[in-house]
């Protein structure tokens, strides 16, 4: 099955070849003429210059001060917006809703999952998106899993082309939970949520992602019950933590996120229907929420209507979205700390833009200014992943991932609507005469 798995995505690869020689001509690259964004809040840099040798940023500051080195090949960014690649921290490259989508793929093969998700991962990418986090490959889940895994190597290897990918390989479902199948059972109790988790730690994950309420998906199971027991949301993370790994936890719960807060989680997805106490102490332990907003929203309705969803589906969804939206809205006004995730694919089309233009532009209609919902799709996804070391930002050693857009991002979020060039790791995936 693994070499059946590698042949796949050779496939893939082989047909991307062309597009990744063409723009790669030299090691070294200078983009000049564009004005670089602070995410600090400090003055843009006008007229820049930012040099990139190999996969990393070497110098950026103004023209004035940086030179461009002779042998380097010269991408003119005059009348853009710079700013660090797009990160959504909420993403399952092999998601299947219920509808028409689950009754098309029903009898889908690992083979066609693996070139779904490729194919989902390069449009990822084209969009702006140069970092997403996998809170579980596929869902609902399914066996035997991992294929964001495969394709996260594939892609360090240049054999695939992607963003770069943080995974909590196959989300961890209890008996009867959010993500279980009727009358299947799944890990139950400390010790074999223990042994998944370390499963999953095993298989090559840094985070790993628990279901500490029911969801939307789901039919059945409710949305703002506790399902897990203090002792076995505790049991994971501590061995999570023992590896290093971070814990994510689906939850539309206050009574489960209080738990799990408790417990030391490091993020909450969702927090549908989040309480002001319960964010209160989410911000007084730097815990972090991932809104994925968008699910809930009016302007993705077309979105499921398109792929036929039910109306079981519709309804639930419907009957969180004030809720979630009044928990955004109180999660930014305690400064909880959040980082952009849309639980959609990031480059899904939805009101005219992407799913995750629409994400923070929901940020910033629920009360951030647009540097914070900016901030939310870089530096503090970063910061949640622990890599703001690397990525987030646009500073001389970090990765050169770097986007391009029409106007500043720090006056109107729009600006994210239209992306004009993306690079990844110092490699052009879309410039800007490609429009
Ligand atoms: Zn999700």
């Amino acid at each position: 099955m693994k070499n059946y798995r590698i042949a796949l995505l050779f496939v893939v690869a082989v047909s991307f070849v062309g597009i990744t020689q063409a723009v790669e001509s030299t090691s070294i690259k200078a983009i000049v003429g564009g004005t670089v964004v602070d995410l600090d809040g400090n003055a843009s840099i006008h007229n820049a210059v930012v040099v990139i040798e190999g996969e990393r940023i070497t110098a950026i500051g103004s023209a004035k001060d940086i030179s461009v080195p002779d042998d380097a090949r010269v991408i003119d960014a005059t009348g853009s917006w710079l700013i660090p690649g797009l990160m959504n921290m909420h993403v399952h490259l092999g998601l299947v809703l219920p509808g028409k989508m689950e009754a098309e793929l029903a009898n889908e093969t690992e083979g066609e999952l693996v070139l779904r998700m490729a194919a989902s991962a390069r449009e990822i990418l084209q969009a702006g998106v140069t970092s997403i986090r996998s809170p579980g490959n596929s869902w609902p889940p399914r066996a035997p899993g991992h294929e964001d895994l495969a394709l996260t190597k594939a892609i360090a290897k240049g054999q695939a082309i992607g963003p770069r990918i943080f995974s909590s390989g196959e989300a961890i479902v209890i008996t009867g939970g959010h993500g279980s199948k009727e009358g299947q059972t799944y890990s139950d109790g400390p010790f074999e949520l223990m042994k998944a988790t370390r499963k999953e730690i095993s298989a090559g994950a840094d985070w790993v992602k628990i279901m500490i309420s029911g969801g939307i998906a789901t039919e059945g199971g409710s949305i703002v019950g506790a399902l897990m027991t203090p002792e076995e949301i505790t049991a994971v993370i501590d061995v999570a933590h023992r590896f290093g790994a971070k814990v994510a936890a689906h939850s539309g719960s206050s009574a489960a996120t209080n738990i799990a807060v408790d417990a030391g989680i490091d993020s909450i997805e969702h927090g549908y229907s989040l309480d002001r106490q319960v964010l209160r102490k989410m911000q007084k332990h730097g815990t972090w929420l991932v809104p994925t907003i968008v699910v809930t929203q009016p302007a993705t309705q077309p979105f499921f209507e398109k792929i036929g969803s039910p109306d079981w589906y519709l309804k639930r969804r419907n009957s969180v979205g004030k809720e979630h939206w009044k928990a955004l809205e109180m999660a930014i006004e305690e400064g909880v700390n959040i980082a952009l995730g849309t639980d959609q694919l990031p480059s899904e089309l939805n009101d005219g833009t992407t799913a995750t233009a629409r994400e923070a532009q929901y940020y910033v209609a629920a009360g951030m200014t647009p540097l914070q919902a900016l901030r939310a799709a870089t530096i503090e996804a970063a910061r949640m992943l622990g890599a703001d070391d690397s990525i987030g930002s646009l500073e001389a050693g970090k990765f050169a991932d770097i986007v391009a857009v029409d106007q500043d991002p720090t006056k109107d979020i729009r600006a994210l609507r239209n992306i004009l060039f993306v690079m990844k790791g110092g490699e052009v995936y879309r410039d800007f005469q490609s429009k």
